[in-house]
């Protein structure tokens, strides 16, 4: 009686033991599974640009040493339809095309760089961006205009620096291209986005595990990238207020993430259908998008009183997947805390 009381008290234990072995395997794969969702990603905005002029070689270079896990790249083309990493369809507000080819501007006083060849472009030297209706800098405290030398480079030039970098520092950054604004590009006869996807074919960049994201304003056109163009590419649709939560649904058909304005986020009292813009995250998730918003910077406190501050309440409040700053150290930093 006694050894058939201990044999079962044995197996008891043993079953406990498993139970709770069992248990923890549960657990910790519970736990795996929540720091893969809540993996998220640092991407530089314009690369390190709070410390370098925007999309120069030298900013991207700081951006992945500094930890980023994706580097940004605007597309814009040249006359020779030449994808250049630049911010807008305009030369001036960011080199001294004005001073190098004085008498090329449009009858509305600005460049485009698509009536300039790459020889031309490459010319030019490249600046702290300015506002072009006060010529005042647009972030007074950063890196000083006219000092030292910048150039623009081809988003080719930027692909090899990013995978030379990765090879070297046996880093893995991706690289989260832009495609400028298509319609602006068809009227003058080109087809920006084929020519944007040969060149990230040629570089290794085809599916959605492979480190690069793609991202466009145009709906219409990141729809063409998916279905007609058949990419299968992770695409990040950006968006613009008014879009909202209603928009949501009809990205999911075809995008894996959204891109929207970081205010459109925090200021709770923009309502959409009675809803606040910070449920457009959870609804957003619930439809399987991940949400990158757009830009963290360090002078845009949006009322938070420090940088981490606005880090924590985006992060682990609002639980975004990652988001386009302009200091990739600073929030990089943050999430390895
Ligand atoms: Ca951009």
């Amino acid at each position: 009686m006694s050894y058939l009381y201990s044999i079962n008290n044995f197996a008891l234990i043993i079953a406990a033991k498993l139970n709770l072995v069992f248990y923890l395997i549960l657990l910790s794969s519970s736990v795996m599974a929540q720091n893969q969702t809540q993996h998220q990603i640092v991407i530089a905005h314009r690369g390190a640009s709070g410390y370098l002029p925007e999309h120069t070689m030298e900013s991207k270079s700081m951006a992945h040493a500094m930890g980023a896990d994706y580097v940004e790249q605007d597309l814009v083309l040249t006359k020779d339809n030449v994808p250049v990493v630049m911010h807008d369809i305009y030369l001036d507000d960011v080199t001294d095309v004005a001073q190098i080819y004085p008498d090329r501007s449009r009858e509305d006083g600005r460049y485009y760089i698509i009536d300039f060849t790459l020889q031309e472009v490459l010319r030019l030297s490249v600046n702290e961006r300015i506002n072009i209706k006060t010529q005042q800098l647009e972030f007074p405290n950063r890196f000083p205009r006219g000092k030292s030398l910048f150039r623009l480079h081809t988003f080719e030039n930027e692909i090899e620096l990013i995978q030379g970098l990765n090879q070297s520092s046996g880093k893995q950054v991706g690289i989260y291209p832009e495609i400028k604004n298509p319609a602006f590009h068809k009227k003058h006869g080109k087809d920006i986005s084929k020519i944007v996807l040969d060149i990230l074919k040629k570089y290794g960049y085809h599916q959605k595990t492979d480190r690069c994201i793609l991202q466009c304003f145009d709906a219409a056109e990141l729809k063409r990238i998916r279905f007609d163009l058949k990419s299968d590419l992770f695409l990040t649709q950006l968006m613009e207020f008014p879009d909202g939560i209603s928009d949501l649904k009809d990205y999911a058909h075809y995008a894996d993430a959204v891109g929207p304005p970081i205010s459109q986020l925090i200021v709770s009292s923009y309502k959409i259908q009675g809803k606040t813009y910070s449920d457009l995250i959870t609804e957003a998730h619930k439809l399987k998008l991940k949400v990158h918003p757009y830009t963290l910077r360090t002078e845009e406190l949006k009322g938070f009183s420090n940088f981490d501050a606005l880090l924590e309440f985006c992060f682990d409040t609002l639980n975004i997947d990652g988001a386009f700053t302009d200091f990739p150290d600073k929030t990089a930093n943050f999430l390895r805390r």
